[in-house]
C-alpha cells in the first residue's frame, strides 16, 4: 500500500513511514557544494564538478526510519553575486538548508552570513532549519576563517555547525545530513504541536464566544 502522506512529509509503505526532506545547498561558487553533494550521494570524490544544476535522490535508514533525501544542488552565478536576493521557489521547497563556505575563502564565508540574513528574511517561517557547513578542513594551511567565527555564526542564529572536508571523509559529511534531518524532524514536531494548541485555542474560543452570544 502507498499513500500519500499530506503536507510532503512522507508516504506510508505498510505500516513503515518514509519521511521525505528536501534539502537545499547554497554558498558562494567553487567551495563544494557539488562535492558534498556527490560525497553524501556516491560516498565518492571525483575533483571536478562542472556547473550542472539538479536535484538528486537518495534514501537511507536513518533510526529505524527511511529517509528520502532530495538534494538541490544549485550553482552560485554571476548573477548571484550581482543580485544576491534567493530565488523563492528554492526557498519555499526546501525543509531544511546547508549553506557551505570553504575555511580558506575568507569572501565566502561572507556570502554565507549574507545568504543566512536573507533566507531569517525572506522565509515563513523563517526558522527554517539550516546547518553551516566549512568545507575544505584539509587545507587548513590556507585557512582564513577561523572555526570559532563559524561556530559563532551558526550558533547566533541557531543553525548547526561543521567542519568537514569533503574530499577526505564520507562520515563527516554523513552527519551534516543527519544533523539536518534531525532539526527538520524538530521544527515538524514543533509545527504540528503549536497547529495543535492552536486548534484547541479555535476550539475553546468557539464554545464560549457561543455562550456568550446565546
Ligand atoms: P561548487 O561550485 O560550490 O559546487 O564547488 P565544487 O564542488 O565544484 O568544488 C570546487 C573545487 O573545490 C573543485 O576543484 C573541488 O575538487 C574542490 N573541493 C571541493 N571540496 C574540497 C575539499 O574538501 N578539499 C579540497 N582540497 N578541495 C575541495
Ligand atoms: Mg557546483
Amino acid at each position: 500500500m502507498v499513500v500519500e502522506v499530506r503536507g510532503g512529509v512522507g508516504v506510508m509503505e505498510g505500516n513503515q513511514p518514509r519521511v521525505e526532506v528536501n534539502v537545499l545547498l547554497l554558498g558562494a561558487h567553487s567551495v563544494g557544494k557539488s562535492a558534498l553533494t556527490v560525497r553524501f550521494l556516491t560516498r565518492r570524490f571525483i575533483g571536478e564538478y562542472g556547473d550542472i544544476e539538479s536535484v538528486y535522490s537518495r534514501v537511507d535508514r536513518m533510526d529505524g526510519q527511511d529517509v528520502c533525501f532530495n538534494v538541490w544542488d544549485s550553482p552560485y552565478t554571476q548573477d548571484s553575486e550581482r543580485s544576491p536576493a534567493l530565488p523563492d521557489k528554492q526557498l519555499q521547497w526546501a525543509d531544511g538548508i546547508v549553506l557551505v563556505y570553504s575555511i580558506c575563502d575568507r569572501r565566502s564565508f561572507h556570502v554565507v552570513r549574507q545568504q543566512l540574513q536573507l533566507i531569517r528574511r525572506s522565509r515563513k517561517p523563517s526558522s527554517v532549519p539550516v546547518v553551516v557547513v566549512g568545507n575544505k578542513r584539509d587545507l587548513h594551511c590556507h585557512r582564513s576563517v577561523s572555526s570559532e567565527e563559524g561556530r559563532l555564526l551558526a550558533l547566533s542564529q541557531h543553525c548547526g555547525f561543521f567542519e568537514v572536508s569533503a574530499a577526505e571523509t564520507y562520515e563527516d559529511v554523513l552527519l551534516v545530513f543527519q544533523r539536518l534531518v534531525h532539526l527538520i524532524r524538530e521544527s515538524r514536531a514543533l509545527r504540528k504541536s503549536s497547529a495543535g494548541v492552536r486548534r484547541i485555542v479555535r476550539s475553546v474560543s468557539a464554545v464560549f464566544g457561543k455562550k456568550r452570544g446565546e
